[in-house]
């Protein structure tokens, strides 16, 4: 990180620009989270878990008034309903006896009843795909969160945002992203983080400027106070005077009026002015990212990260809930050809329910494929399952995360066979089971495309992981993040080695990895035949303008 004076007064301050654009706004503080943990455990006494229960239900209503009351000179009436809602939830007779009713029966805690009685609640409140109700399941895993934190005796640092804001947190996880209201970010800056982890994936794809890795700059600042976010030049800019401000909010709306254009041309596919196509599709994660694919003019969907659907899960999600999960996400988008990756938990994606499965090296780890494999009935099978049954609705191929040599490959597709075979035996018509590639994300993979060529049916290219494994460098790890960008000509020689390979058995080589839209790279691509590029959905427009401008 380093401080530049541009001024007697105004600091800018360098990171990491994570997702890029122009963000102008308050600074709003966020406190660090700690992860909600509850275990199932049995209780020694029914009746004292009903009266914790009673304890903490009135104990979130007293906390939940008093919020209302520090807000009421600063929202409007309207604004401050949200906390009516609020205790109309925790007040709600049905949430009451229905925990009550899982204690009796399970001779539980009463923490892991409620969050077994909340999860239901939200899940089948998603489910109904009603914009309003998704938001009321926003609200009960709110306040699920708070009723754990008074029963485990934990103070939680409060993250509602009710104006816009620009978040400044020393890290910000997924799953806390996925409690705020991100319809009031402006951008983010984070102390911590590199450019490829997950949080800085979801900020990318949520079209959210973000400047990761500013270091102890961090401290400078302060709440409410007015700064610029230029993540297209990796800064930002503390106490900007008038005339900077005003440059920024023009540079601001141009930048908006160059992306309409661009959508408006994005539609069709984007061919080279020697007439090479190349396919550039959309990297998804959630409704929101399907609407934007469509919306911009996707080719199809070359990474639908499953795990993105369950960051929030308290436990390992059944067939149902995988089925209707991805079901809600695939419809926005239904006649594309949608490559969807087995879950890749683990790492900096954990469990929160494997609490006890804390690893030295999480990214050496058991994660994505390894961690399905070790928790093939409760995790793999399901998905597994649900993937087969919806491959007769939607246009799927499956991507394998973290395949490290042949003998994983052959687990898998054996695993997926099995499945398949036991589905059709079950009465399910399913036609064929569906194309299955892989990701080249372990040097092992990349290193030797011989060896598995003629056994997966497509291949895709993680550049995220395949870096921080080709430079021993952890894609969290700010204090390493300057070695990733350095991995870019061993990434392209690997892909170039292993694109030819794959042609001469006519497989299909894609890059999902965050290398897909680094422009700089786009000629290389193009030379060596990659067939499509796979990143988050705001950066296709300006992709296939490149694609069209290059010879
Ligand atoms: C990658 O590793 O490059 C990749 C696309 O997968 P993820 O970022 O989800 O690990
Ligand atoms: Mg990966």
């Amino acid at each position: 990180m380093k401080i530049i004076l541009k001024s007697k007064k105004i600091k800018t301050l360098k990171g990491i620009s994570a997702s890029v654009g122009i963000a102008l706004g308050p600074v709003f503080i966020v406190e660090n989270e700690k992860p909600l943990v509850v275990l199932k455990q049995k209780c020694s006494s029914v009746k004292d878990e009903i009266d914790r229960l009673t304890s903490a239900l009135l104990a979130a209503q007293n906390k939940v008034l008093e919020q209302k009351n520090t807000m009421i000179n600063t929202l409007s009436s309207e604004e401050l309903e949200l906390y009516d809602a609020y205790l109309e939830i925790l007040k709600d007779p049905e949430l009451k006896a229905n925990t009550i009713g899982y204690i009796q029966e399970k001779k539980c805690k009463v923490d892991f009843a409620l969050q077994q009685i909340t999860s239901k609640f939200i899940y089948d409140l998603e489910s109904l795909d009603d914009p309003y109700l998704s938001a009321r399941a926003q609200d009960i895993r709110m306040l699920n969160r708070m009723l754990v934190n008074i029963l485990q005796g934990r103070e939680e640092p409060d993250i509602r945002l009710t104006s816009p804001s620009i978040l400044v947190a020393e890290s910000l996880s997924t799953s806390q992203l996925a409690g705020i209201n991100t319809s009031q970010i402006l951008g983010v800056v984070t102390a911590k983080g590199g450019r490829t982890d997950h949080i800085a994936i979801l900020l990318k794809s949520m079209g959210i400027p973000a400047l990761i890795g500013i270091g102890k700059a961090i401290s400078m600042l302060k709440s409410n106070s007015f700064i610029i976010l230029d993540c297209n030049q990796s800064e930002l800019l503390l106490n900007p005077i008038q005339k900077i401000v005003l440059k920024y909010e023009l540079l601001k709306k141009k930048q908006v009026l160059d992306f309409e254009k661009q959508i408006e041309f994005s539609q069709s596919k984007a061919t080279t002015l020697s007439g090479k196509e190349l396919s550039v599709c959309a990297n998804v994660g959630a409704v929101e990212d399907m609407q934007k694919a469509f919306q911009f003019g996707a080719d199809g969907v070359g990474l639908f990260r499953t795990e993105m659907c369950f960051l929030e899960s308290t436990n390992f999600p059944d067939e149902e809930i995988h089925f209707q999960k991805y079901n809600a996400i695939l419809k926005e988008f239904p006649n594309a050809l949608h490559t969807i990756r087995l879950l890749d938990f683990g790492s900096d994606k954990p469990l929160i329910y494997l609490k006890n499965k804390i690893e030295e090296n999480p990214a050496l780890g058991s994660r994505a494929l390894r961690l399905g494999f070790e928790y093939y009935k409760e995790l793999l099978k399901p998905q597994l399952r649900a993937l087969l049954r919806l491959s007769q609705l939607y246009n799927i191929q499956l991507l394998c995360p973290m395949i490290a040599d042949l003998e994983d490959l052959i687990e898998i597709k054996d695993k997926i066979n099995l499945e398949y075979n036991q589905l059709i035996k079950e009465g399910f018509e399913i036609r064929e089971v569906p194309s299955i590639g892989i990701m080249v994300e372990i040097p092992n993979i990349a290193l030797q495309p011989e060896a598995l060529v003629k056994e997966a049916d497509f291949f895709s290219f993680g550049t995220n992981d395949l870096a921080q494994f080709l430079m021993a460098a952890d894609r969290t790890n700010d204090r390493v993040a300057h070695y990733l960008p350095r991995a870019k000509a061993s990434l392209l020689f690997l892909i170039e080695n292993f694109t030819k390979v794959a042609h001469i058995e006519g497989k299909k080589v894609s890059i999902c990895g965050e290398l897909a839209s680094d422009e700089e790279c786009l000629s290389t691509f193009i030379r060596i035949g990659i067939d499509s590029l796979s990143m988050p959905p705001n950066l296709i427009p300006g992709i296939k303008k490149a694609i069209r401008n290059s010879p």
